[in-house]
This record gives structure tokens, C-alpha cells and sequence, in this order.
């Protein structure tokens, strides 16, 4: 079958593209492998979809920040969100991340998808692009697994990373691509669990805290992020968590020693002066009634259970080097990483195909002429706050521009 355009994949990136370019008249295939599309927008932001952020600094990117400056001048931030609004979606925004107003994630997908219903748009679902080549007569064939091909002088890819493969994404575009000629970074997953060899967490299990915590790499602090902490019986969770695992998982994968030191009271300045003051105000209490209305009583056991003290113990007889080291924990409970929870609980992929190959203002092919290759198939990643989503749109956007302009 022939086309003007195959765009591969039919996730944030590709849906983005298809309803950008839905009403150009210009003959458009899009090819999902499940048997429905935006499967992955319908599981973000818990199923409110948090599409955007008020503050898109492309610092945030890492690395990747130039790319994403480039393209963000191309097609800034409010363009995005006028896109949206033009295809008649409301907005709002809670603490900077910004919502489809409903705070339903089904609100974003049903107005891409309104938007590509266009008779010259055909989608096939539950069809996998199996091989993408350059056409002998100009152009690419696209080989689907049902053993069909298509063919179209233009080919935009956006069949994302590895992570969450139960969402229809394995790697799979990225080897694609790879196949071609492209070359990819090594991946790694990012905003996800951590993986700790700690003894005291599985009593831990269930306990949250608001937390400041440093990674720290090869004895060297390397990042801090505060927030809520989940202790699980592998590990940890929580938004502050997912922030650091990406580099701690490249910190792993280098074989480098990586710890989380957890500082469990980080509005107190000075927790010894805060500890003495409490056992002087409370002399009679036991060294686990102290923490009441403190820490959660699991919590405060396993801290007196590191610290070798005695829940029973009355806190007016602690020895100074016992006050200390339940300071020390207090401050910073050391808990070593030995992994991260893995592509399969992982939102996003760091790594992918190589950023120079890629042009930032069209998202073209630097390698080859109609290719276009967008969202989480390339090697940029952003924090948790809606940059993941946001990065995706863009290039869309911007490589649905390009198109249309050579028209
Ligand atoms: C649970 C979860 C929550 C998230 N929440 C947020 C959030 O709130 N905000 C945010 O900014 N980011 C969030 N993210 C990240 C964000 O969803 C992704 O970064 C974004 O969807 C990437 O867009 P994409 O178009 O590149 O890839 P995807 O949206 O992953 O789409 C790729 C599509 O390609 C299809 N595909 C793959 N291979 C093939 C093939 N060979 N043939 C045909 N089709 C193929 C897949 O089935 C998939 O539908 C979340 C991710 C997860 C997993």
C-alpha cells in the first residue's frame, strides 16, 4: 500500500504527528502494534496524563539540555499547549505540572484521536513494523508482521524505548533503527524503583516519610531531591527516588559503589541540638516513645534497632556515643543501591538513538533522507513533572512542521 506518510508507532509521538498532519490531505499510515493506541498516555501520570510542565527549562534534560533547546525554540513550550487547546482541550496546571483539566488521561488520547479521524488517515492497530528499508525507487517500505508492506517517501518513528514494555514498547524501534544504520546509546531505565541491600527494610515495608536524599557515586555526593520516600521490602519508591535512579542505574551499570543517604528530618537543621533539647524536655521517656509524633513507629524501631538501643530504654540515660549514632542515622540512614527495579517498572528510557544523527529543529534524519525520528526513541530523558510527554509532542510538532513545509 502507498502512502505520503508511515509514522510508526502509535503512542504520545506519533499520535502528536498523525492529528498535526491529519488535515493536510496528505495520505497517512499509522501503525501500532497493540490493539489500541496511546495505551501509554491512558497509564501516565497515574491516568491524569501530566502532559506539560510551567517551567520547560531544558536544563532538566541533562545532557540531552541542547537538543531540547533547539527544538524548544523551534516549537516552545506554548505552542505545545496551544496545539492542545486547538484540538479543544482544557487545561490546569497543580504545582507546575500541567493536567488535562479533567484529570483524566483519556481526555488528552480522545482529542489526538478525534483529530486523526480523517479519511486520508488509516491506522492499523495490532500491526508490528517488522523491517524498515530504503526503497530502490526512493523512499521507505515498511514490512508489518502481518506480512503486508507499505511504502511512502516519508517515515517517522516514534515506536519508543524500553521501558514498560507491557505498553507496547521493548526496544524494539530503537533496534530498528539501529538495523538501518543509526546508532543507539546505551539504555538504561529511568524513573524507577531503587533496589537496596539494607536488613532493616523489611520491617520498613509501607513506611512513608517526606525525605531529603543524596546520591551519593563512588563515596561522592552526585545529586540530592526531597519528597516522599516508600519503603518497599526490594528497596525504595517515590517521586524522589524515580529522580535519581537514572544515574544511579548508569553509577551501577559502571560498576561504581552507589548509597542513598536518607536524612529523615531534613527540616531540622541540627538534629543533635534538636535530640538533646526533646530528651531534656522528655526524661522520662523510652527511647522508642521519644520519636512519637516524630517518625512512624516501624520507622522508629528500626532506627533504634541500628543504633543497638532498646526501645524500652529511658532516653535520660543514653550515653553521648549512643545520642550520636542515632543522630547519625537520623540524618543520614546509608542505604546501599544494588540495582533498579528494571525496563519492566521503569517510565522512561535513558539512552537510545544517538542525538547527533538527529536534526533538533525538524527531528530529521541527519543519515537519511524522509526519516524522522522522535520521543523516547532517541537519547534524551527529563525528570518526572511532564517532560517525558512534552519532549514527545515537540518533536512531533516540529517534525510534522518540516513536513507539511515541503509540501
Ligand atoms: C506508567 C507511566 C507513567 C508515565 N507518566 C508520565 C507523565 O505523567 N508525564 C510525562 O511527561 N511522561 C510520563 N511517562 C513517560 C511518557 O509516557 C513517555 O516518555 C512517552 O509516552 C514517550 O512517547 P513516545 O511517543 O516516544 O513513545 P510511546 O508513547 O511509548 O509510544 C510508542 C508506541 O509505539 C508502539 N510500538 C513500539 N514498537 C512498535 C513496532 N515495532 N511497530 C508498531 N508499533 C510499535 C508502542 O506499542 C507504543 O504505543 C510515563 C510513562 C509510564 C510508563
Amino acid at each position: 500500500m502507498h502512502f505520503d506518510c508511515i509514522i510508526l508507532g502509535g503512542g504520545a509521538a506519533g499520535l502528536t504527528a498523525c492529528a498535526a498532519l491529519a488535515g493536510s490531505g496528505l495520505r497517512i499510515a499509522l501503525v501500532e502494534r497493540l490493539d489500541r493506541v496511546g495505551k501509554k498516555i491512558m497509564a501516565s501520570g497515574n491516568g491524569r496524563c501530566n502532559l506539560s510542565n510551567e517551567n520547560m527549562n531544558p536544563a532538566f534534560y541533562g545532557g540531552a539540555a541542547s537538543f531540547v533547546d533547539t527544538l524548544y525554540r523551534q516549537v516552545p513550550p506554548g505552542d505545545v499547549l496551544g496545539f492542545f487547546s486547538g484540538l479543544g482541550l482544557m487545561t490546569c496546571s497543580e504545582d507546575g505540572r500541567i493536567y488535562p483539566r479533567t484529570l483524566m488521561a483519556s481526555s488528552v488520547l480522545d482529542v489526538l484521536r478525534a483529530a486523526c479521524e480523517s479519511e486520508n488517515v488509516t491506522i492499523l492497530t495490532g500491526q508490528e513494523a517488522v523491517s524498515l528499508t530504503p526503497s530502490r525507487r526512493g523512499g521507505w517500505s515498511v514490512q508489518l508482521s502481518s506480512g503486508e508492506g507499505l511504502f511512502a517517501p516519508t517515515v517517522l518513528c516514534a515506536m519508543g524505548g524500553s521501558a514498560s514494555p507491557h505498553l507496547g514498547t521493548d526496544g524494539a524501534g530503537i533496534r530498528l533503527l539501529e538495523t538501518l544504520g543509526h546508532s543507539a546509546c546505551r539504555q538504561f531505565p529511568a524513573l524507577v524503583q531503587l533496589r537496596c541491600d539494607h536488613g532493616a527494610l523489611r520491617s520498613l515495608k509501607g513506611v512513608r516519610i517526606q525525605a531529603a536524599l543524596t546520591l551519593e557515586i563512588g563515596g561522592k555526593p552526585a545529586a540530592r531531591e526531597t519528597g516522599e520516600l516508600l519503603f518497599t521490602d526490594y528497596g525504595v519508591s517515590g517521586v524522589c527516588v524515580f529522580q535519581l535512579s537514572g544515574l544511579a542505574a548508569q553509577a551501577l551499570d559502571a560498576r561504581k559503589r552507589v548509597r542513598l543517604l536518607v536524612n529523615l528530618l531534613p527540616e531540622i537543621l541540627n538534629v543533635s541540638t534538636w535530640f538533646r533539647e526533646r530528651i531534656t524536655a522528655r526524661p522520662d521517656h523510652s527511647a522508642l516513645s521519644i520519636f512519637t509524633g516524630v517518625f512512624p513507629r516501624l520507622l522508629s524501631m528500626a532506627l533504634l534497632k541500628q543504633s543497638g538501643i532498646s526501645p524500652e530504654m529511658q532516653v535520660s540515660c543514653l550515653h553521648e556515643d549512643q545520642i550520636r549514632a542515632i543522630c547519625d542515622y537520623i540524618s543520614a540512614f546509608a542505604l546501599p543501591v544494588i540495582g533498579t527495579q528494571g525496563f519492566k517498572n521503569a517510565q522512561v528510557t535513558r539512552g537510545g538513538i544517538a542525538l547527533a544523527e538527529v536534526d533538533p529543529r525538524t527531528m530529521a534524519s541527519r543519515l537519511f533522507d524522509g526519516l524522522y525520528i522522535l520521543g523516547e526513541t532517541l537519547d534524551a530523558d527529563g525528570p518526572c513533572g511532564g517532560y517525558n510527554l512534552h519532549f514527545a509532542f515537540a518533536g512531533a510538532l516540529a517534525a510534522a512542521k518540516d513536513i507539511l513545509s515541503r509540501q
